[in-house]
């Protein structure tokens, strides 16, 4: 039932693994709380309740607008939405899919599809090439405490602003010797940081999920992982979290 004083929220799937929904739901009574100050119209994973269209104060969208389908809805949600929040790197950035538009997508969908005839077949764009989109919780998934944290900012109608501090400095902190002493390529340097270094505590490279920092030295950046990995590895890393496009317009 529509109730008049609580914000208006959605949370709307184009094409995705549901993965940052999932990273909602995994902050369990804390999200049920959340749920409390808001009133939900549209949350695929655990509505019950037809979405009627209302006027909405904060959309948030994961996945990329891959139908003609998707990107109805992603312009039906950007209409009756004050703001428009991207959910993830996929929508932010284009994401894990992104890599097919690297990879001659009539080759890699053969992969996947025994029959190709009827399957659509689009490049894989952020959904701000379809929608202004007014913020973005970065990474792949979005880490929820962090949602926690900007979305009250979102519901008094501010943009948050995410420090422009690098993976490096969480990474540090948790006490982490660097990949790069070790001669072990990692991005962190130039990453937007907000995710605790979960991969380089795991002793993993940080492969830039949260996206480039809006000052990092992405040249300099450049110059010390050719060290350590081939022009090839270095792309094909790149590819995974749609980083590549981003890392070929600032060296520009
Ligand atoms: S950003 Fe990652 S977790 Fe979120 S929908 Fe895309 S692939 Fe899934
Ligand atoms: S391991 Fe990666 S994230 Fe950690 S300090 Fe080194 S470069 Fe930065
Ligand atoms: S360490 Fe890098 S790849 Fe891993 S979650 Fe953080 S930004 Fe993403």
């Amino acid at each position: 039932m529509e109730n008049k004083n609580k914000p208006k929220i959605a949370i709307v799937s184009l094409t995705s693994c549901e993965g940052c929904q999932f990273a909602l739901l995994d902050l369990g009574e804390r999200f049920l709380q959340l749920t409390e100050m808001v009133e939900m119209v549209d949350f695929r994973l655990i509505e019950d309740e037809e979405d009627a269209g209302v006027k909405l104060d904060i959309v948030f969208v994961e996945g990329n607008p891959m139908t003609k389908a998707n990107v109805k809805t992603l312009k039906e949600a950007r209409k009756r939405s004050n703001l428009l929040v991207a959910l993830g790197n996929c929508a932010a950035m284009g994401g894990i899919p992104e890599i097919k538009n690297y990879h001659e997508k009539t080759n890699t969908i053969k992969h996947v599809y025994k029959y190709i005839q009827g399957i659509q077949n689009e490049e894989v764009k952020e959904i701000d090439n379809f929608v202004k989109v007014d913020f973005t919780f970065p990474g792949c998934p979005i880490n929820g405490e962090e949602f926690l944290k900007y979305l009250p900012e979102l519901i008094a109608g501010h943009i948050p602003i995410i420090p422009d501090s690098p993976v490096c400095v969480e990474c540090k902190k948790a006490g982490n010797r660097c990949l790069l002493l070790d001669k072990k390529p990692c991005f962190g340097p130039m990453i937007l940081g907000g995710c605790n270094a979960v991969c380089p505590t795991s002793r993993m490279v940080c492969q830039g999920c949260r996206g480039l920092r809006p000052t990092g030295n992405v040249k300099a950046m450049r110059a010390t992982l050719s060290q350590m990995m081939s022009d090839d590895e270095f792309e094909n890393t790149t590819e995974i979290y749609g980083l590549r496009d981003d890392i070929e317009e600032s060296m520009r």
